[in-house]
């Protein structure tokens, strides 16, 4: 009787500790859905942590946007730290950028001007320039912590303008304006769809860099190469895995791959706002968050690379690093030495790029070709074919980056930054300090990172505090009642109280350009037309292998895993055993 009695203790006693092990054991486990740099900075620095951890990439490779760059210029480690950080740890060496690149040029009716030769031969314009820079200046230096640009009623109030009326007000003589919103398009937006305390907020965050430091080095072959990094170290990685749904309750969370479940503690979902909106998720998000997604505005930047047999620019003319040119060609730089001939890469940012984008890519290369041709008369003789990444058609990005426009910061200032029960937000469109930059994503990544660890730790979290609790009234506070900062800013007139769409600023009249069409109205447009000539960018979906009708037990080994030679293509494609996330039989929603 006894023994028996004890006997039962016993395996109670055991019972209890290896439940106990067990549970101190058994790993944390996370989803991240989306393998761009900001998914990949999560999953490492989790798995780094001890966690299981799956992620899902709808894309055949993963490397998302950074795949795009090519070649990005990057800054140092004083511009953009955490970028730095990786660099090091992965040993990848940057390659230093020539002095020329360092500081903007500017191709003026397509005559190359440095910034020296400006001051000296055209003084009127740079002195315009610099008169804008330094009312930007201005109301940077009044934003007091970066993080919480709209602290007072003022600065609320700045949110509610778009920058290209405050530019209207600074009256700046036409070549100016048209090189000024150069810069802006191509760095942010259009000003007609950028909230002026939006550019003021980057100004702030980039006061005290050098416009130098800001594009140092290049890495050789791009971010992507970093991608690749992170690639090799993690462990499980699933491709060609759109994921649908994401449902959660007090136990974990539940992601849905097509018919298949995966199950996990947490998940970091980092996607672009648009498909975040595609992804059905249980509980669903509240208004704010979805209005988020519908309306917060993306900037659009779409590259081309015309390839060339030899140059037909000005040879002397160093055109490289960031050229502002006051016409439709955009932003453009010259690109001999990563690709061989002699190649000019086009960016065609904000409405320069809107107003093609019903454009196949070649009668958007013929467009931009004409341009050059007005100018450098051989251009058309010598051009041999062409590269061309159009983020603003991408319909999962719906345009480039985020770039708030008016209004946007005082109803979603760091709305994603709060984990919503076991979901954390990363993105670049999540970062307050860098979005739209490749050190934006990795800070958010490790930002989503951390914060699932508290999660698991048992934190909460407190929404981030956005703008003052009242706002005034624009008009009022343009009024003279907060002393001369509004006067200055506005010339002594008073701010508009709505912002106005801007016309994009007029095409040059192309030499015998074929009619531009009317701007398009901002839609998803219709898929460009793929042409033979290109490099296809990734834009089409591969056809998915049918996933099993019941789901199996082991999904992932039903996946095929991409070859090497796929991985060396562009950002590595990889998928392992199956050994973090669990994947469940089936959704429940
Ligand atoms: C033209 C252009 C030029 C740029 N130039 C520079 C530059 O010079 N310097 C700089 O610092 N930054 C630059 N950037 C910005 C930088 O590339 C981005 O900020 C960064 O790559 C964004 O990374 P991310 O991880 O936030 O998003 P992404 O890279 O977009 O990653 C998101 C990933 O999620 C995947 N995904 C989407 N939906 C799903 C789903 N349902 N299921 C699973 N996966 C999904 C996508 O396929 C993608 O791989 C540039 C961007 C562009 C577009």
């Amino acid at each position: 009787m006894l023994s028996g009695w004890l006997r039962a203790c016993a395996l109670v006693m055991v019972g209890l500790v290896s439940a106990s092990a067990l549970a101190v054991d058994k790993p944390h486990t996370a989803i991240v859905v989306g393998g761009g740099l900001a998914g990949l900075t999560a999953a490492y620095e989790l798995q780094n942590k001890g966690w299981q951890v799956t992620l899902l990439e709808a894309k055949p490779n993963v490397g998302g946007r950074s795949g795009l760059a090519g070649g990005e210029w990057i800054g140092n480690a004083k511009a953009q730290p955490v970028l730095n950080q990786y660099l090091d740890r992965f040993k990848l060496k940057s390659i230093p950028a020539p002095e020329y690149v360092r500081t903007p040029g500017y191709l003026i009716e397509g005559e190359y001007f440095s910034a020296a030769d400006l001051a000296t031969r055209q003084p009127a314009t740079a002195e315009a320039i610099k008169r804008y820079e330094a009312a930007i200046d201005d109301i940077a230096r009044s934003i007091t912590d970066p993080e919480n640009p709209a602290a007072n009623s003022t600065l609320f109030a700045l949110d509610q303008i778009n920058v290209a009326n405050w530019l209207d007000r600074l009256a700046l003589p036409p070549t100016a304006r048209q090189l000024i919103n150069q810069q802006i398009r191509t760095r942010y937006d259009e000003p007609s769809r950028l909230s002026l305390l939006y550019l003021a907020q980057q100004a702030r965050v980039n006061r005290d860099i050098d416009e130098r430091d800001r594009r140092a080095a290049r890495l050789p072959g791009g971010s992507v190469v970093l991608a690749e990094e992170f690639v090799k170290q993690l462990k499980v990685i699933k491709t060609n895995s759109p994921v649908s749904a994401i449902s959660q309750d007090k136990d974990g969370v539940t992601v849905k791959v097509g018919a298949l479940g995966y199950q996990a503690d947490y998940v970091v979902l980092a996607v672009p706002l648009r498909a975040l909106g595609k992804i059905q998720l249980t509980p669903a998000l509240d208004a704010q968050h979805q209005g988020a997604i519908k309306s917060t505005n993306y900037g659009w930047h779409d590259q081309i690379m015309l390839k060339f047999k030899t140059p037909v620019w000005d040879s002397k003319a160093r055109m490289s690093g960031e050229i502002y040119s006051n016409t439709g060609l955009g932003m453009l730089w010259i690109e001999p030495a990563l690709k061989g001939g002699a190649n000019a890469v086009i960016n065609l940012s904000g409405d320069n790029a809107r107003i093609m984008q019903s454009f196949a890519d070649k009668q958007m290369v013929d467009q931009v070709l004409i341009r050059l041709h007005a100018f450098y008369p051989q251009a058309r003789g010598a051009f041999t074919g062409y590269e061309i990444r159009r983020s603003s058609v991408d319909p999962s990005t719906g345009g480039a980056y985020l770039a708030f426009g008016p209004g946007q910061i005082s109803k979603y200032w760091r709305l994603w930054e709060k984990p919503l029960q076991r979901v954390a937000f990363a993105g670049e469109h999540t970062d307050s300090l860098y979005p739209g930059t490749l050190e934006g994503a990795l800070r958010t990544g490790q930002r989503a990172a951390s914060q699932v660890q508290d999660l698991a730790a048992g934190k909460s979290f407190e929404p981030v505090k956005a703008a003052p609790a009242k706002a005034p009234e624009p008009a009022k506070a343009s009024g003279g009642g907060i002393g001369g900062f509004f006067s200055n800013l506005f010339g002594g007139s008073k701010p508009e109280p709505k912002p106005a769409e801007k016309a994009p600023e007029p095409a040059p009249a192309p030499v015998p350009a074929p009619v531009m069409p009317p701007p398009a109205p901002v839609v998803e447009p219709a898929k460009p037309a793929v042409e033979p000539a290109k490099k296809a960018p990734a834009k089409k979906e591969p056809t998915k292998k049918a996933p099993v009708k019941k789901a199996p037990a082991k999904p992932a080994a039903t996946h095929k895993a991409p070859t090497k030679a796929e991985a060396a293509k562009k950002a590595p494609a990889k998928a392992t055993s199956d050994n973090a996330a669990t994947p469940a039989t089936d959704s429940k929603n």
